[in-house]
């Protein structure tokens, strides 16, 4: 062996092990490859895979800024829901080319949260449970399709984790196809400034039993934001989604102010 090549093989090594061991790595996300490299100087994001979903699959995060104010915005919960992956996608770009934005804050994106659902077109995780029933929460109901008891799987117990861990002061998880923007807890406030920025009508639909809005909004009092975009979000492009909704998403951001 070379010792250029015993170099390359040490470095692959330790990266390796950071990785197993849930360290934080440098992001270099092939998607990411037009940012400019100044930009990637003023704003390191940290990828982190934070936990592992029933089958294996990496369960990863982003994460923006170290600032005190903090959004936690995911997506594909429901793995039958997927326009929501490519659109946050979309806001790391935007993050990486905003930095000015991240100023006294703190994004935190997961981009799939269902990654095992994602690949199988549906919408419960590889033990068949509705993930968005399976959080610790007042009105949780032990039912087939909610688990067996609450936090039973793992991608609900990352998303618990990073909750607890980054203590978000806002939350929004984008869902489809319902068309309105939703609300738990004491999220209306911002429910209704997300919805000047987009076509979305704000919507109360109610707590769903052992949902994530029912354990961040109601049980945590975390102001949580249920984006619900429409069905055939699905078919747009990365660029036309966050065309249609990324500003909203930017509301939530810089929430109180303005866009
Ligand atoms: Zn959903």
């Amino acid at each position: 062996m070379t010792k250029k090549w015993s170099i390359a093989s040490a470095a692959c090594a330790l990266l390796t092990i950071l990785t197993l061991a849930g360290c934080y790595v440098p992001v270099n996300f092939p998607e990411l490859v037009d940012v400019p490299q100044s930009a990637r100087v003023v704003l390191p994001a940290r990828y982190r895979i934070i936990g592992r979903s029933v089958q294996r699959r990496p369960i990863t995060c982003l994460v923006f800024g170290t600032g005190p104010d903090v959004t936690f915005i995911m997506a594909t919960i429901h793995g039958n829901e997927p326009a929501g992956t490519p659109l946050v996608r979309r806001m790391a770009t935007y993050l990486r080319q905003h930095p000015e934005i991240l100023d006294g804050r703190r994004v935190v994106l997961l981009r799939t949260s269902n990654p095992d659902g994602m690949v199988y077109n549906s919408r419960y995780n590889a033990h068949g449970v509705d993930l968005n029933r399976n959080f610790e929460a007042a009105n949780r109901l032990n039912t087939k399709q909610s688990g067996p008891r609450a936090l039973s799987e793992p991608e609900a117990r990352v998303i618990r984790q990073i909750i607890l861990e980054y203590k978000p002061n806002r939350i929004v998880s984008i869902h489809q196809p319902l068309a309105c923007i939703d609300y738990d807890g004491p999220g209306q406030p911002l429910a209704n400034r997300m919805g000047q920025y987009c076509s979305l009508p704000v919507k109360k639909l109610g707590a769903r039993p052992g949902s994530l809005g029912s354990y961040a909004g109601v049980t945590l009092g975390i102001p949580i934001i249920t984006f619900e975009m429409l069905r055939a979000d699905s078919q747009l492009d990365a660029e036309a989604l966050w065309r249609k909704y990324g500003k909203s998403l930017l509301a939530a951001i810089v929430y109180p102010n303005a866009v």
